[in-house]
């Protein structure tokens, strides 16, 4: 990576102001998943190891530039006293201010405070100069370690990286060097699979990755787009005629590039999304009139499954049917399954991507399950991101 890290400063006694991604999925004041704080801990601890006072800032939710109860990062700081154990870790009721910065002074060696919930002000997600100067105050050093948020450019991923050095956290690094690595010198075969709801989401993606790739493989409703543009007649399945053109005209661009695109040959059709739903099977030039399609058939999912095993490196983003509903996960089950076999580099991107990845038990089968959503899109759709640029360079 050509960023400058942690690793890249002298922290003894100074303050380490850092962004993290504690956006967790709450209870009431229950954490229920604790993936993003943990996924933390490697860059604090270090900080803590080396000296540093630790001053940590997120946001949580949506609450839009005002002050809610229901989205305080206070349960947040309790929780990783628990993580922590022999570290003191403190909390402040807001994440600038006198109250914040008296909290900051306060600080020793080796304590942790956590900040309030930055989009309590309006000026986070405005990326306001005069908030983003509240903040450099709270700290010497300003380090990043919120891929999941590196896509924004707010007051605390961009604005204050701008006011203080800034450099990247373990996470940070982790993320870009795993996916930039994969996209820009990978061990082939090269299989991207890509799905989801809509080509209009994904055709960044899918442009970006198609010069690069051996393969793409293309599931999901946006298949039926492909499918439906090449005259395939697709019932109520959610097909994008507005994207015919733009379909038709990607797989001829595929074709004089030489890159292998694999679209469903069979699909399973249901007559309404639910789990009690009637469906069956069948090829892609026999859905009946009245049925949708909503997962890749057994025939697709097999040649899918075999495409991937052969594969060295495999870049995943978008399930491959409506998997929330239990009957038509398996071929978005059934390609994680295949690509916890691979001899090589799985990485695996897109917030339901990764939520399907958890569900079938396998994420700790990839190399590398993005924490970012839109972030890790964004990264795959080849777009510099505002939190990523305002770092250092290395030397
Ligand atoms: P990611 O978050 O991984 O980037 P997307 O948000 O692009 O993925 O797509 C996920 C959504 O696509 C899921 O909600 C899923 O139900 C939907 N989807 C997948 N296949 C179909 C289909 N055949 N018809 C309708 N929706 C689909
Ligand atoms: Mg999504």
């Amino acid at each position: 990576m050509d960023k400058q890290t942690v690793r890249d400063v002298t922290w003894a006694g100074k303050r380490a102001l850092v962004r993290v991604d504690f956006n967790v999925p709450l209870d009431g004041t229950k954490i229920t998943d604790d993936t993003r704080i943990r996924a933390a801990l490697p860059t604090i601890r270090y900080l803590l190891e080396h000296g540093a006072r630790v001053v940590l800032m997120s946001h949580l939710g949506r609450p839009k530039g005002a002050r809610n109860p229901k989205y305080s990062l206070q349960p947040v700081a309790f929780h990783l006293t628990g993580l922590l154990h022999d570290v003191a870790v403190s909390f402040v009721h807001d994440c600038v201010g006198p109250d914040a910065e008296e909290a900051v002074r306060s600080l020793g060696p080796g304590e942790v405070l956590v900040l309030e919930n930055l989009r309590f002000h309006p000026g986070e997600e405005k990326n306001d100069p005069a908030f983003a100067q509240q903040l450099a105050r709270l700290g010497d050093v300003y380090v990043n370690d919120a891929f999941g948020a590196a896509h924004r450019a707010h007051a605390s991923t961009y604005g204050v990286a701008k006011l203080l050095p800034a450099v990247a956290g373990f996470l940070m690094e982790k993320e870009i060097t795993v996916m930039g690595q994969a996209l820009a010198n990978p061990e082939r075969p090269f299989v991207a699979v890509i799905g989801g709801a809509k080509v209009s989401d994904k055709l960044p993606v899918l442009q970006h990755l198609l010069p690069k790739v051996d393969t793409l493989i293309i599931g999901g409703g946006m298949a039926n787009t492909f499918l439906a543009a090449q005259g395939h007649e697709l019932g109520k399945s959610l097909v994008e005629p507005d994207v015919f053109d733009t379909a038709r005209s990607f797989l001829g661009e595929a074709q004089a590039l030489g890159r292998q695109v694999l679209l469903p040959a069979d699909l399973v059709v249901a007559d309404r999304l639910a789990a009690d739903a009637a469906f069956s099977v069948c090829g892609v030039d026999a859905v009946p009139a009245d049925g949708m399609a909503v997962d890749i058939g057994p025939a697709t999912l097999a040649r899918y499954q075999e495409a991937v095993r052969q594969a060295r490196t495999v870049v995943w983003n978008g399930p491959m049917g409506v998997f929330e509903v239990a009957p038509f996960a398996k071929g978005t089950v059934g390609i994680a399954e295949a690509m916890a076999e691979v001899h090589g580099v799985t990485i695996v991107g897109g917030g339901d991507s990764v939520a399907a990845v958890e569900q079938a038990g396998l994420a700790n089968r990839m190399t590398h399950v993005s924490t970012g959503g839109g972030a890790s899109l964004e990264f795959l759709e080849g777009k510099q991101l505002p939190g990523v640029v305002a770092l250092l360079d290395k030397a």
